[in-house]
């Protein structure tokens, strides 16, 4: 006994140090799988010709022409689209669609489906989506991701698929599809590929169950902010929207999404700022 004993002990010492050895290596090399870029699509654009609206006291009168973007995010582990623009179809008119009693007309000029055609994406291949929210001029083209596992907060599907969508100015007719993806319901954060690089973190408030994402390019965080703010001016005077679901809820949401941007060094990408988005590389371009 005492010599069968004696191997088996010093076995058991050298599979603890080899053990230990491997969970030493596996600390100090980071996973190899990462996020490669992000491709931002044009998915409409609004004209208004009173920035202010928006952005209660800044840029009175000043006609303005509204960005409206969708991200693909091309991680080792697959894809991602994070919102999905105006409806596609609305290229049919090439003259736009007047909305809010004339105070905005919406436009697509480039269709999304021919964006992702460009860049040899097959919408099928997309197998994570995310919405920042349910408003038209983000989820017009879900229909083209049923692939996709959907990722969306308790409190925004209760609000999209609950009795009265309209009170938070959703139209159901662009996401009944939805409800045949697979639907991953969060209360809180969310990890998609399991690595810490893309992040859903919930900020609601503009409504309830709004969120951003946070993403590790190689070039660095970005945070990618929905309506949080709309315009960039907002965010500098610290001025809400006036069309929030619930303007204390999304000022506590815009500080907590700041100290994230603080903390990270996260550059925070402001959809519909029409400055911040020319100065950004669009579809066939990639950033990384
Ligand atoms: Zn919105």
């Amino acid at each position: 006994m005492k010599l069968k004993s004696r191997p088996k002990r010093q076995l058991h010492g050298l599979t603890a140090l080899l053990f230990g050895l491997l969970s030493t290596a596996m600390v100090m090399t980071p996973s190899l799988a990462a996020v490669q870029d992000i491709t931002i699509f044009e998915c409409g654009q609004a004209t208004t010709p009173d920035k202010s609206i928006f952005s209660p006291g800044i840029d009175v009168g000043v006609a303005y022409e509204i960005p409206i973007n969708c991200y693909l995010i091309r991680h080792d582990k697959g894809l991602m689209i994070w919102d999905t623009g105006l409806a596609d179809g609305l290229i049919n008119k090439p003259d736009g669609v007047a909305i809010a009693n004339g105070k905005l007309k919406i436009f697509v000029k480039k269709t999304l489906a021919s964006q992702l055609e460009e860049i040899g994406v097959s919408p099928n291949e997309v197998k994570h989506m995310a919405l920042s929210h349910m408003h038209p001029d983000i989820t017009g083209n879900t229909s083209f991701f049923p692939s996709a596992t959907w990722y969306v907060q308790t409190p925004e599907f209760e609000a999209a698929f609950g009795s009265n969508p309209e009170k938070f100015r959703f139209n159901p007719k662009t996401y009944s599809g939805l409800k045949n993806n697979k639907t991953v319901k969060l209360d809180g954060r969310h990890d998609v590929f399991g690595d810490g690089s893309v992040v859903i973190v919930p900020a609601p408030g503009h409504t309830p169950g709004s969120q951003v994402l946070y993403v590790e390019m190689p070039s660095g965080p970005v945070i990618l902010a929905g309506d949080l703010w709309p315009f960039e001016t907002n965010r500098t005077h610290n001025v809400m929207a006036p069309d929030n679901f619930d303007s204390e809820m999304t000022q506590k949401s815009t500080e907590k999404i700041n100290e994230l941007a603080k903390k990270t060094g996260a550059k925070i990408w402001i959809m519909h700022d029409r400055d911040q988005s020319r100065s950004l590389p669009h579809a066939p371009q990639s950033i990384r």
